[in-house]
């Protein structure tokens, strides 16, 4: 048996460890009792207050005391540091239960949309995709499209000339010429790609804009042939029901030429607002390719023949989804481009 007090501040202390739920409130146990004004700590320092003959035992017993109380303390708080360690890491697990986080999603741009959609309609009809360069010859983009010096096209007012006889294209023709430069007939190709033209931005003009150009040559092509590819990409592109109508037109690379149009398929013809109350809406210009272009290639134009065609692909686009404005296109404003997700 020790000194009552010394047994009764025991006793308190192990009911304080016992009772102590963590790391701190462990270590307030140990201030309270073994700290430098802790309830044992006075004890001991007291000892020399009592009788001689009571020094010895009370001294022992507060030692024992003492050092029960830190074993006690050393052991409790180690399993608490475990305790917190182990609900720290089950904090930080991955929960596999929790709803995922959505990454954002991209989308295709609304021209490439366009694009590869007129892609796998000629794709389907046995056109295979060429390509051409962007900086191109004057030979190459009007020469030898029977363009002659005299032409507006040619104009520096019209085209991108980066010397007297480079420039920017200013539609993907040169393309025909290159191809038919290396390919014996039968050529059936389209030719998507940027085009560019000396036009100050505004809703319906861009200094670059992108074109799809046709191009079939074989013996006994007709005029024909060209309408029935073209009503039948008409149908695939704006729907079943859609009408298509041939218009004379002149360009200098065809002969004949037609510009085509497409019944407004939002007023039926009617007349609205799209179609500048016209009743029809105009997709593209085509025609039987000039026997001058066909000889440029070294082609005899009294063995083959061929048409070709060439579309805007921001006006399809622009028809296809009811945009009025060009610049959107080429703005990468995502509340315009998340439209098309
Ligand atoms: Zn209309």
């Amino acid at each position: 048996m020790g000194h009552p007090s010394v047994d009764a501040i025991t006793q308190e202390a192990r009911e304080a460890v016992a009772a102590a739920q963590s790391a701190a409130e462990l270590e307030q146990v140990r201030v309270r009792f073994l700290g430098r004004q802790g309830v044992l700590t006075q004890l001991l320092r007291s000892l020399g207050t009592l009788a001689p003959e009571e020094r010895p035992r009370v001294g022992a017993a507060a030692n024992a005391a003492k050092r029960e109380l830190e074993a006690l303390l050393d052991g409790r708080l180690d399993q608490a540091l475990e305790a917190e360690r182990g609900a720290r890491r089950a904090r930080a697990r991955l929960d596999l239960t929790l709803p995922g986080r959505r990454p954002p999603r991209g989308a295709l741009h609304p021209l490439t949309r366009v694009h590869d959609e007129i892609v796998a309609i000629f794709a389907g009809l046995g056109f295979s995709v060429a390509e051409g360069p962007e900086v191109e010859t004057d030979a190459y983009n009007f020469e030898a499209l029977n363009i002659p010096r005299d032409h507006p096209a040619r104009d520096m007012q019209d085209t991108f000339y980066l010397s007297e006889s480079t420039l920017l294209r200013t539609h993907t023709s040169p393309v025909q010429i290159r191809t038919m430069l290396v390919q014996k007939p039968p050529v059936r190709i389209i030719v998507p790609g940027k085009v560019f033209r000396r036009d100050v931005a505004d809703m319906s003009h861009s200094p670059m804009f992108h074109q799809v150009e046709g191009l079939a040559v074989d013996r006994a092509i007709t005029m024909g042939d060209l309408k029935g590819t073209l009503e039948l990409f008409a149908r695939e592109m704006f729907g079943s029901k859609s009408r298509t109508r041939f218009r004379p037109s002149f360009f200098p690379f065809t002969e004949p030429s037609a510009e085509v149009d497409v019944l407004c398929f939002v007023c039926q013809g009617a007349g609205c607002r799209l179609c500048k109350q016209g009743g029809w809406l105009e997709i593209l210009g085509s025609g039987m390719v000039h026997p001058n272009v066909l000889r440029n290639v070294g082609y005899d134009p009294e063995e083959v023949t061929g048409w070709a065609f060439g579309m805007g692909i921001e006006r399809i686009a622009i028809l296809k989804y009811g945009i009025d404005d060009l610049r959107l296109f080429f703005d990468n404003d995502l509340r315009f481009l998340r439209q098309f997700a």
